[in-house]
């Protein structure tokens, strides 16, 4: 099929020639003609099939044939998108296909301003893409009304109901006037989604379904790993030296602290790169986004809520540095890869701790990931061992000493039986073997002054400044 037989306008074909698109994607073959007669979608699809033009192509030209105009702080279409980043990408693809038109959009989201927000819908606006928590803010200012909507689009309904949005969203359609078109696109369709579908569509709406429920893209060559926690920095360092190819890289981790912690393992190794997670500002996540999008930097770090909305061409390889536990989120993170007909590879890290996310993400999938190469294990330093010192040192106090010992000796006795518990050349690697136990045999057990240095506390046990105050305060007081 071609975007010629499809009934748009031919402002519209102009725009699809000018972005580049030959023919239609699956999901849009099978959405657009349905939503041109009026009806409302279910749509099943991953990011990267195309749904976006698939549902703003024929709600613009719905727009374009209705004959209505704006009324002052309303607006037409309404597409809400669980982040800020998505949001702009979304804004940019309607204003990229209507730009031979006079449709009007705008992009509501949070974290910023919103004076020049307001000012944009002062006049009314046809297409608002909005994150929902801006849009109820700007409601309640009386800045915006939702009474003239005719088309409301809910995209990532999933991830929306994972970050917590449900009470947001049910509010907003509680807005909605009655007649109105409606679109629900979700990437996984549990009962809990399927739900609130019901609560927002019309009865027997097209339900459209692009790639079998929460199956990776086929193209997608997958790899795995088992490494130690501690070891994952320097293998993915080795990977990308030995890998040149690997040139648009987006690494996935569970952790905003993580994240940094990655950046600056690569930038010591001389990788360009950078993070963007929750804590960074809007302007350093559109820097970091824009960097990797022109490939000045090699390897983008995301968290998986930042990630949600990134939407990159030519990500060559995705990195699961952590597994996720929500194992649908694996299909998300390896969905950023092999876009729009391209190939891609995803390479995952599991250590020890994760191998029950790696079955459930197996077992989700239906897909035994294969073993990467071997032979790069030989080629990382010596694993180190955890120590009751590290493990307290990391747990920040809320481990005691007895409850480190514990875990250090379980996660030694994991290790042992962990296919990565090698040194250099793949010789089962000995020599931390005891360390821990001198470690923890030489210090005392408790908080005791310590007969070997002249009755001092050790550093580490010491009480902290605050502490030790009080207890000079508390001691000048028994005296
Ligand atoms: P989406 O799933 O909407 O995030 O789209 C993923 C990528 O595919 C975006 O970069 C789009 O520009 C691109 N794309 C969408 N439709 C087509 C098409 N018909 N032909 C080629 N690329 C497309």
């Amino acid at each position: 099929m071609k975007f010629e037989e499809l009934s748009l306008a031919n402002p519209l074909q102009r725009a699809v020639r000018a972005v580049g698109y030959e023919t239609p994607t699956p999901i849009q073959e099978r959405s657009i003609p349905s939503l041109l007669e009026g009806k409302d979608l279910l749509g099943i699809a991953q990011t990267g099939t195309g749904k976006t033009a698939a549902f703003a192509l024929p709600i613009l030209q719905r727009l374009l044939d209705s004959g209505k105009f704006r009324s002052p702080k309303t607006c037409r279409a309404l597409i809400l998108l669980p982040t800020r980043e998505l949001a702009i990408q979304v804004e940019d693809c309607f204003k990229a296909y209507a730009q031979f038109t006079a449709i009007s959009t705008t992009c509501i989201f949070g974290g910023v301003g919103d004076a020049p927000q307001k000012r944009n819908l002062i006049r009314g606006v046809d297409v608002l893409v909005a994150t929902p928590g801006r849009l109820l803010d700007l409601i309640g200012q009386k800045a915006v009304s939702l009474k003239k909507l005719e088309f409301f689009v809910l995209d990532e309904a999933d991830r929306m109901l994972d970050m917590g949005f449900i009470h947001d969203i049910r509010k907003v359609v509680a807005m909605l006037p009655p007649d109105r078109q409606n679109l629900f696109f979700s990437a996984t369709m549990p009962d809990e989604i399927l739900k609130l579908a019901s609560t927002i569509l019309r009865p027997n709406p097209v339900r459209v379904e692009v790639a079998p429920q929460s199956t990776p893209i086929e193209r997608i060559r997958q790899e795995l790993y088992r490494i130690d926690k501690r070891r994952k920095g320097a293998l993915l360092k080795e990977l990308l030296a030995e890998h040149p190819e690997m040139k648009k890289v987006l690494v996935f981790c569970r952790t905003k602290h993580g994240a940094d912690k990655i950046v600056r393992v690569l930038e010591k190794a001389g990788v360009k790169c950078a993070a963007i997670h929750g804590n960074k500002s809007q302007n350093r996540r559109q820097e970091a986004l824009g960097n990797f999008k022109c490939e000045q930097i090699r390897v983008l770090v995301a968290t998986d809520i930042a990630a949600r909305g990134i939407d990159v061409d030519d990500v060559s390889h995705v990195f699961n540095y952590d597994l996720p536990s929500e194992h649908e989120t694996f299909v998300h993170r390896i969905g950023r890869t092999a876009r729009a007909g391209k190939e891609g590879v995803a390479i995952s890290f599991c250590s020890p701790d994760e191998e029950s996310d790696l079955r459930g993400i197996e077992k989700l999938t239906r897909v035994k990931i294969p073993e990467g190469d071997q032979s790069i294990y030989d080629k990382l330093p010596p694993p180190q061992k955890e120590t009751a010192e590290s493990m307290m040192r990391n747990s920040r106090g809320r481990m005691s000493r007895e409850e480190a010992q514990a875990r250090a000796a379980e996660t030694r006795n994991k290790q042992g039986s962990h296919k990565d518990n090698r040194g250099p050349r793949g010789r089962k690697d000995n020599r931390n073997e005891n360390r821990e136990n001198v470690t923890v045999q030489n210090a005392p057990a408790d908080n005791t002054p310590n007969p070997q240095n002249g009755g001092r506390r050790h550093r580490r046990n010491r009480p902290g400044s605050r502490a030790r105050r009080r207890m000079r305060e508390s001691q000048s007081q028994q005296q």
